[in-house]
């Protein structure tokens, strides 16, 4: 089991905040985005359709992981099955972050997977990024599913066919980083195309044990 959190305002004004980062980075727009962070029992999520500008701590839901609402007044997000689902199948992750972001979105548009051949994306993301397949709007359980499906044991993001991308961290700053990081890898690879080399896997697997236990610590 990997990290979880205590529910405070505190915490709950940082995943307000962090809404408001992925709209001023251009990552969000309106209100498609949301994010959970795992709780001791079940998450915290963001409230569905609702403007992050407007959003207010009391506005958090809280959700059993069998998706049970057990306090907050809000319906919460339309993609709850999506982030209890990910929650369920990777312990190691504490917090997800669903964004519509704009070149992550295009490449999912093109059901296409993408190999790691960034540094970073190695350290941060471990593994590659696969795309679901095709997921009808509104179904979010098959939605969850065909999420659960691909993302592996080691990869911190999914992309969302026709839809957008979800990435995971242990924190709302390495969820967002994670974001940023997948951002620009679908940069590079909807500028560069064939060109790009990939990272041997042997390769990734030790920078992601690098990220994890060695960067910033010896
Ligand atoms: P919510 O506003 O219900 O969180 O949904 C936004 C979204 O991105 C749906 O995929
Ligand atoms: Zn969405």
């Amino acid at each position: 089991m990997g990290s979880f959190f205590e529910d405070s305002r505190e915490l709950r004004q940082e995943i307000i905040d962090t809404c408001l980062q992925l709209t001023k980075l251009g990552l969000c727009i309106a209100t498609w985005g949301n994010i959970s962070v795992r709780l001791k029992e079940g998450m915290l999520i963001t409230p569905s359709r609702m403007e992050y500008d407007a959003m207010r701590p009391e506005d958090m839901v809280v959700v059993s992981l069998e998706g049970k609402t057990l306090a907050g007044d809000r319906l919460p997000s339309s993609e709850t099955a999506l982030h209890r689902a990910l929650l369920k199948r990777r312990p190691d992750i504490a917090v997800l972050l669903h964004s519509h972001a704009p070149y992550a979105s295009a490449l999912a548009c093109a059901h296409r997977s993408l190999p790691i051949f960034v540094e970073d994306m190695a350290q941060i993301i471990g593994d590659t990024i696969n795309c679901t397949a095709y997921v009808p709007g509104g179904r979010h359980q098959d939605l969850a599913d065909a999420a659960c499906s691909v993302i592996g044991d080691v990869s911190m993001a999914v992309l969302l066919a026709n839809h957008g991308v979800i990435a995971g961290g242990s924190s709302l700053q390495e969820a967002l980083t994670a974001t940023l990081v997948l951002e620009k890898a679908a940069f590079i690879q909807a500028t560069m195309g064939d060109s790009i080399k990939s990272i041997p896997a042997d390769q990734v697997e030790e920078e992601r044990h690098r990220y994890l236990y060695k960067y910033g610590k010896e």
